[in-house]
């Protein structure tokens, strides 16, 4: 939050700089116009120095080439490179970005080649990059690039601000973990509770009376609640600091979401819905990984390949069903897979309470819930949707929703899809590094080779 709010502000400060050259006052007419031109551009030139030389935040601007143009005195104490050094070379001797295990990152995930590449995108965040700094130190850092458009709308440059935020990502550190730690601790007494719970109201193993059960179920109901929140909360502090476990192998969706559906039918007829398997669709869908434009491409596969850890993805379909279960008093919930050549995307789609538009752009972010009569008796932590956002982002994924209030929602998920070959080299590559951790089993085995 206050990395963002610090990156906003430090971005309101070059978009003023940038204003005030645009705004400022019009010269007079004759030689007095052209000694009031010089003085306020010599104006203008120092209080935009004097601006950029006080902002804490490194502050880069590149131009069409890559080359950087500006480098405050902000970006040489982040990156170490002095700014005289630093200007006329290409950002990517400069700002050298890479994941939490050290990973370079790939031109698909820095936010400046993003930039350059596709300037209609807009603005890019990233809040969770760490820069190398020029002796070599890893340092975490927040950035957002905005891309710069001439007069005639054509591409000039980006300018990237970012600003080093270990302290924030320490502090987020110790704040998870002891999220994590404490719920992680008092998950074990609940689950005591709830188990005695249950004995006590086996018929089989006690003797209790009806306002007796009455009473206990109810406390049975808000154990499991709060086992739940315990377990959501363990595993949305692991997804924060990057301790989700995942082992992402090639998933094959279509028979994948088939089978979940058939697991998942039980719970739609207790409540009286009907539960639809749809598989490919002529409708145009959103392409993109990244943002939504429509591709209105048609499928031309059947085989939709994914890398991704299938239980993983079954606790993302798993909760946007208990949801879409939740949410509907009657009709249907359709699960659904479709794609293009790039993507593939599984839905889900309900005719419940639907959410207000209001609410939508809040709803992947954490324990937020919509608060209104159709929403307010039933049970939740807020935490569902926010969990199965960050799994996806897990394998450079989107989630988002589509609603209409008393009609219903659809929520989509789009994956980067994989080509056959791509998924057939994968999966030769994963039975190759089995055979090696598990030499005795493919030895003797050939029916797993
Ligand atoms: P919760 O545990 O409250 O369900 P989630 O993070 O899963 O938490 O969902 C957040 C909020 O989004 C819910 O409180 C609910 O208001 C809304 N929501 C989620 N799924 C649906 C749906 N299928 N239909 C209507 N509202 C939904």
């Amino acid at each position: 939050m206050n990395e963002s709010l610090i990156i906003y502000i430090g971005l309101g400060l070059v978009i003023v700089i940038l204003a005030f050259l645009l705004l400022r006052k019009r010269p007079k007419k004759g030689k007095q116009q052209n000694n009031n031109l010089e003085g306020n551009l010599q104006d203008e030139r120092q209080m935009s120095s004097i601006i950029l030389n006080a902002i804490e935040d490194g502050v880069m601007l590149i131009d069409k080439n890559n080359i950087i143009q500006l480098f405050n005195p902000g970006a040489a104490t982040i990156t170490g490179w002095p700014e005289n050094e630093a200007k006329s070379l290409d950002y990517k001797s400069v700002i050298k970005l890479v994941n939490d295990k050290g990973e370079a990152y790939s031109s698909d995930q820095d936010p400046l080649s993003k930039v350059v590449k596709d300037p209609e995108g807009g603005t890019i965040r990233d809040n969770n990059a760490n820069l190398t700094s020029r002796s070599g130190k890893i340092l975490p850092i927040s950035l957002s690039v905005s891309p710069l458009m001439n007069q005639k709308k054509q591409f000039s440059g980006a300018v990237a601000i970012f600003r080093d935020v270990t302290k924030e990502r320490l502090e987020e550190k110790q704040r998870s973990e002891f999220i994590s730690t404490a719920s992680h601790e008092m998950r074990t007494p609940v689950a005591a509770i709830e188990g005695y719970l249950a004995l006590a109201l086996n018929d089989k193993v006690s003797t209790i009376d009806t306002r007796a059960r009455e009473y206990l179920e109810k406390a049975h109901e808000s154990t499991q609640h709060l086992g739940k929140l315990f377990q959501d909360l363990l595993t949305s502090a692991k997804a924060e600091d990057g301790r989700l476990t995942s082992h992402p192998t090639v998933v094959e969706l279509g028979s994948f979401m088939e089978q979940l559906t058939n697991d998942l039918r039980f719970a739609a007829d207790k409540k009286g819905l009907a539960l639809e398997y749809s598989f490919g669709s002529n409708e145009t869908i959103d392409a993109t990984v990244g943002k939504g434009k429509p591709a209105g491409e048609k499928v031309i596969r059947p085989l939709y390949y994914v890398k991704a850890d299938p239980d993983r993805l079954r606790e993302v379909i798993t909760n946007l069903f208990d949801n879409a279960v939740k949410y509907t008093d009657q009709g249907k919930i359709t699960i659904g897979l479709t794609g293009d050549n790039q993507v593939a995307q599984m839905y889900l789609k309900d005719t419940g309470v639907g959410i207000p538009s209001e609410d939508i752009p809040h709803l992947f972010q954490k324990f937020y819930r919509v608060d209104n009569s159709a929403t307010r008796t039933i049970g939740g932590t807020g935490l569902g949707l926010y969990i199965c956002r960050k799994i996806v982002e897990l394998y450079q994924g989107r989630i988002w929703v589509e609603s209409t209030q008393g009609k219903g929602s659809t929520f989509f998920i789009n994956l980067p899809r994989l080509t056959t070959e791509k998924a057939e080299a994968e999966k030769r590559k994963e039975t190759a590094s089995n055979a090696v951790t598990n030499p005795i089993t493919s030895s003797t085995s050939p029916m797993l080779q």
